[in-house]
């Protein structure tokens, strides 16, 4: 973790009105890493010793009621999280993920434009959020090496 992604995550942080702790900024980094969503269960496994489950529990809930994470459902129906990558985009742009059946991975599109739905007058969108099941290239090329040397 360099020193601009640790800027970073305070500045993400103090944007939110959030003070800059130790587990808020271990966490957090923990998202801008990836490009998958990551549950609870792995988080509480990657920070085993380090960070205890209720502080990442509430460390979670607290990103998700400020808008730095979302919940992502999953293949396994646990409950996994993701960092809203476009801090700036509208809510009514909608996110679109992609999942994967195979490993469960959830991984957010960044710029694939799901095009406008048009619904009867009287409802109003106030979010959107698409999601794309189908296999990842992981996972493909595993199925296919496997198909080469069975
Ligand atoms: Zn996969």
């Amino acid at each position: 973790m360099g020193e601009r992604s640790n800027d970073n995550v305070i500045l993400l942080l103090k944007n939110k009105g959030l003070s800059v702790t130790y587990s808020r900024k271990l966490l957090l980094e923990t998202f801008l890493a990836t490009n998958v969503a990551v549950s609870q269960l792995k988080l509480c496994k990657i920070f085993n010793g380090q960070l205890d489950k209720a502080t990442i529990y509430r460390t979670l809930r607290l990103f998700v009621k400020k808008k730095l994470l979302y919940v992502v459902p999953t293949t396994d129906l646990s409950i996994a999280y993701a960092f809203y990558a476009d801090q700036s985009a509208s809510t009514l742009n909608g996110h679109s993920h992609f999942i994967c059946e195979k490993c469960n991975k959830t991984f957010y599109l960044n710029g694939v434009n799901i095009p406008p739905i048009s619904l009867p007058p009287h409802l109003n969108v106030t979010r959107s959020e698409t999601f794309i099941y189908g296999i990842c290239n992981e996972c493909k090329k595993s199925r296919q090496s496997k198909l080469i040397n069975p």
